[in-house]
């Protein structure tokens, strides 16, 4: 790549959908920075604009396409100005963006995310829009080796696999991300390595489905939880989180390295879509709400302090009023910290999206939905309420959205707590790791007041561009 800039000199990258996405957010950032281009907060200000899309529910479609009508007026009043698309809703549709949006100058999909430099040069240089959507397995030592700039210098996202080979009814992310494909360990734990020597104090590892790493690289034997040993030996780092895994491949060795790695956070996404057997078969999920229940409770007496978290689909097609009774009982029983509850919505491309005519009427899914954040939100405050006079590890995030006199941070279990800054000493800087007791609790958050500041942040203010 050469440090020539072919584009302009400022961009804005805005992202839509999962941490995988994010993170694709993160590495066109460090490629045009890579380029000369420098970071700017708003779409009005850029030269160019990224947009890396989410195709998961018809309402982030809905997004990008607002989106890209207020850019079009943007574009109007600075006629320099180039936009790209990429990311899953681009993969998926390709051309047809550009079809319904020609004033867009690249669409470039989830295995093209090296190439937007490229594209939005050959787009300026040429007049015409620009695309570049490969299909298949991402190819080996593709996307791996982008540089990524990152906002919070004290964390970062590895990702570990693209893809997914599973074939859940409702998902349309094989059919854009492709077959699973593993990073290689040695290059995961090297980056890890780099981004510890970095400053960086707490990974996520990011994957589709993270207990099936590694199937590929060693005929079918999973490598997770020996990832997660080595990842959780890099000196220096102190948290490792991961997500997703499914249920199905759940493994005891997983568990096992989460209760005896002391850098392994106390926190398992461990995502249920539905409570009723029926369901889950025609989801083509995998597992029973019995051993998905069996499970969590191997998990929870392993693991101590460990906190769930969840997704729940509400309504999907052909649901009855006993599948949803059997939902409110299998996450009322899984007591969970907190949970991701949605509306079924038809993806296009999807087996579920053929099921027209099996559809829950939408004031009856709306019920259902209502009855399920009850239990969900009754259970998290009941669990939230159980930390209230304890000590617990925050890292420091920063001043809160809502008042700069407040500071946020999040426990081990990825629990948000706010704590007055103000005290005898200077605020704790964000990425530090602060002891505070909890003195109140809702279900979304707890509130507490610092007790002391454990370790200082150890990263410089800005990372140097990071690989993966
Ligand atoms: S495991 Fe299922 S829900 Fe998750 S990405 Fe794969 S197909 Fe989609």
């Amino acid at each position: 790549m050469g440090t020539t800039d072919p584009v302009g000199r400022t961009f804005h990258v805005r992202t839509f959908g999962c941490q995988m996405n994010e993170h694709d957010g993160e590495r066109i950032s460090g490629l045009l920075e890579a380029q000369g281009l420098q970071p700017v907060a708003t779409a009005g200000d850029a030269d160019v604009v990224v947009l890396t899309t989410c195709t998961i529910r018809e309402n982030a479609d809905n997004k990008l396409y607002g989106t890209l009508g207020h850019l079009k007026s943007l574009k109007e009043r600075r006629p320099g100005m180039q936009i790209a698309v990429g990311g899953c809703t681009a993969q998926r549709d390709g051309q047809a963006i550009l079809d319904r949006a020609p004033f867009v100058d690249a669409v470039f999909g989830t295995h093209n995310v090296g190439a937007v430099g490229h594209l939005l040069a050959e787009a300026r240089a040429t007049g015409r829009p620009q695309l570049e959507v490969l299909d298949g397995p991402d190819p080996e030592g593709g996307a791996w080796e982008l540089p990524a700039s990152r906002d919070v210098p004290w964390s970062a996202w590895v990702s570990i696999q693209t893809g997914c080979n599973n074939s859940c009814a409702f998902c349309i992310v094989p059919a854009v991300r492709g077959p699973e494909v593993s990073r290689p360990p040695e290059d995961l734990v090297a980056d890890v390595i780099r981004l510890a020597a970095a400053g960086v104090t707490e990974v996520t590892l990011l994957g589709q489905n993270v207990n099936s790493y590694g199937r590929d690289l060693t005929h079918r034997r999973p490598l997770f939880a020996e990832l997660l040993r080595q990842v959780g030996a890099v000196e220096g780092i102190r948290r490792v989180r991961y997500t997703s895994p499914h249920p199905k491949d759940l493994r005891p060795e997983t568990i096992a390295a989460m209760a005896e790695v002391p850098a392994v956070c106390e926190h398992l996404h461990y995502p249920l879509q539905s409570g009723s057997d029926r369901m889950l078969a025609a989801m083509h999920r995998g597992y029973t709400a019995e051993r998905y229940l069996r499970q969590l409770a191997a998990a929870r007496a392993a693991v101590a302090d460990l906190a769930v978290t969840t997704d729940i689909i509400v309504g999907f097609p052909g649901e009855s009023d006993d599948d949803a009774e059997r939902t409110l009982e299998v996450a009322a029983a899984a007591e969970y910290d907190s949970a991701f509850t949605f509306i079924f919505s038809p993806r296009p491309g999807t087996e579920a999206a053929a099921l027209v005519g099996r559809f829950v009427p939408a004031d009856v899914v709306a019920a259902r939905f209502e009855r399920l954040r009850h239990v969900i939100d009754r259970a998290a405050l009941r669990r939230n309420e159980a930390r209230v006079g304890r000590t617990e590890e925050v890292v420091v995030e920063g001043p809160s959205k809502k008042d700069p006199a407040v500071l946020t941070g999040r426990t081990r279990q990825a629990k948000l707590v706010h704590f007055p800054a103000a005290g005898p000493a200077a605020p704790p800087r964000p990425g530090s790791y602060a002891l505070i007791e909890v003195t109140a609790a809702a279900p979304t958050w707890l509130r507490g007041r610092l007790v002391e500041v454990t370790a200082e942040p150890r990263h410089k203010t800005r990372l140097p561009l990071a690989v993966g």
